[in-house]
């Protein structure tokens, strides 16, 4: 008979390893959270891009759009370009061949050039 009541405390065992399974659970729940918060903080990164516009036309780059390294005369006055073709919004104007800084961001739409930072829509309050 008294076998009977230690197999009584089986179940008791077994609630702890529940516990620790609902623990263990809670953990990983927990990083899957942090995962929802990088893909939060990559949809910010989105709603940034969409910030950007023409500061002359209006026209809206996305990020399929692409740009030229190559020689500029005026406003940008650099002549040793290397070609690269990149979306220069995504290096803030700088160039991923030859690392040229951009200052000057020519629109793909109306061809007319514009400091790279007026690109850059000001947040309204
Ligand atoms: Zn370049
Ligand atoms: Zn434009």
């Amino acid at each position: 008979m008294k076998y009977k009541k230690l197999k009584k405390q089986t179940p008791h065992t077994r609630y702890i390893k529940i516990i620790l399974f609902w623990l263990l659970q809670k953990k990983i729940s927990t990083s899957t959270k942090d995962a929802l918060t990088t893909k939060q903080e990559l949809e910010k990164e989105k709603i940034g891009f969409n910030r950007i516009r023409c500061p002359l036309c209006e026209w809206r780059p996305s990020k399929f759009s692409r740009w030229v390294c190559s020689d500029c005369e005026n406003p940008e006055y650099f002549y040793s370009a290397c070609g690269t073709v990149w979306n220069t919004f995504t290096t803030q104007g700088l160039c991923p061949g030859c690392n040229h800084q951009w200052r000057w961001t020519s629109c793909l739409s109306c061809s007319q050039w514009s400091l790279h930072e007026t690109w850059y829509e000001k947040q309204s309050c």
